[in-house]
């Protein structure tokens, strides 16, 4: 499969084949991968998830609700893409409004894994990580909320990369929290990541939480020689399926054989985590999907009798299950009564989980951590919406402080053959850190 960096010099005829190609690949892939394609991009073909706009695309973040909505503009990630040379491909199965670990909550059905099509491909970014992984997309753009990005990259055994929160503009991105979505790269390798991430970084006055910072390239500057300290959280590890475990053990090794110096830590508030998350997460959707009324945007229930019907009809037909159960939670925790018992609590425990990191990075450049307790799980294994939840227990904490993490492949499992990714993670705006170290391990 041609990688990113390899199709950006190639001619616009080259580029046309390749995409016809892909085309194909992926319509015959039987995966569910990619559910829409772009008959007209020029340019290298980027495959994006179904909640980046593109103008004139029929943009759904996998849900019933937005069937028939025509995105009016191009997000601020596709235009950064067309000037960098590259190109909307199609559109990426995703699970419903990106809420979800499997991909299994999406409208048009699930995706599979393409080293086991019994397994999920993880989530919420699932179909662009299976699509790269199976060589129908050449790269891919995900969102991360809770880990939607990295989880399915490391289930999928390709490389993902979360930003830190406000380096990459959320303009033309389908909320669903917004204090913790980013959008980021899906790739087959860490170069291609940071040519990607390069190409779609930078301020935009268009998002209010988008950081002023330079846009100088990581591309071409990546040093995999560096020597870097690396934190180990041992009372993480320990809860990770032994398959997880081998696949730390063995990248420490590496780590260490190539001279970085490596020290264990602890995080005690780790087992916050989730609920602090998932207070957050659903407090901020139920906010933004408040949106899909049935006037605005996308899908109008039939005859509707007076303006409750049509909320009620079109709210009730159009989001799923999982969707509905997170408006219904996020509505709790922000009612009266209950706010300060939830919400505020939940933004309290935010911030000392945010202090306990940075004391590890007043002492590390990076941390190495499990991104999933397993490797990708059988279709309907996580049908309980609790232990769906349980398994971002890798994942979320980064979205809570913004940090920047990857993910990457480092092991196959003699058991299941499935493929085992770690993540590292870098402070805030420390991306470059976060590459060299990446690039040493891959
Ligand atoms: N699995 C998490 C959730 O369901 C994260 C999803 C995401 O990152 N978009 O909220």
């Amino acid at each position: 499969m041609i990688t990113l960096k390899e199709a950006l010099i190639k001619s616009p005829q080259e580029l046309a084949e390749i995409r016809q190609e892909l085309r194909r690949k992926a319509e015959s892939g039987g995966l569910n991968a990619v559910i829409a394609f772009d008959e007209a991009g020029e340019g290298v073909p980027i495959l994006l998830k179904d909640n980046i706009q593109v103008k004139g695309w029929n943009v759904t973040c996998a849900s019933k609700i937005l069937q028939g909505y025509v995105a009016p503009y191009d997000a601020t990630v596709v235009e950064n893409l067309r000037a960098a040379g590259m190109a909307p491909f199609g559109r990426a199965n995703m699970d419903e409004f990106a809420m979800g670990s499997t991909t299994e909550s999406s409208v048009y059905g699930p995706t599979l894994n393409p080293h086991d099509t019994s397994r999920v491909p993880g989530g919420s970014s699932g179909g662009s990580a299976a699509a790269v992984a199976a060589g129908e997309a050449i790269a891919a753009l995900g969102s991360d909320t809770g880990g939607s990005i990295r989880q399915p990259a490391a289930y999928c055994g390709v490389v993902g990369f979360k930003p830190t929160y406000g380096r990459v503009s959320r303009y033309g991105l389908g909320a669903y929290a917004s204090s913790l979505d980013q959008i980021g790269p899906i790739t087959q390798n860490v170069e291609d990541a940071a040519i990607l991430y390069d190409a779609i970084k930078g301020h935009d006055p268009r998002d209010s939480t988008s950081a002023e910072f330079e846009k100088e390239p990581i591309y071409g500057q990546i040093d995999p020689d560096r020597k870097l300290t690396i934190a180990v959280i041992d009372n993480y590890v320990a809860e990770a399926s032994p398959a997880v475990q081998r696949a730390h053990e063995e990248a420490l090794k590496a780590l260490e054989a190539e001279g970085h110096t490596i020290v264990h830590k602890e995080l005690s508030n780790t087992k916050y985590d989730i609920a602090t998350y998932y207070i957050v997460a659903t407090a901020e959707a139920a906010t933004n999907l408040a949106r899909y009324d049935g006037v605005r945007y996308g899908r109008r229930c039939d005859d509707p009798k007076n303006l409750e019907d049509l909320y009620f009809r079109t709210r009730s037909e159009g989001f799923g299950e999982e969707v509905k159960r997170r408006i219904l939670l996020g509505n709790f925790v922000l009612s009266s009564g209950y706010y300060d018992a939830y919400y505020l609590k939940a933004q309290k425990v935010r911030h000392l989980i945010r202090d306990e990191f940075n004391k590890i990075f007043a002492e590390a450049d990076l941390i190495l951590s499990p991104v999933a307790p397993s490797v990708a799980p059988k279709l309907g294994a996580l049908a309980d919406p609790l232990e769906m939840y349980k398994s971002d227990m890798y994942t979320i904490a980064v979205n809570l402080v913004g940090l920047p993490g990857l993910s990457l492949p480092v092991m196959k499992d003699s058991e299941t053959g499935m493929p085992v990714g770690l993540q590292l993670l870098a402070k805030a705006f420390d991306e470059k850190t976060l590459f060299d170290g990446a690039a040493s391990l891959e």
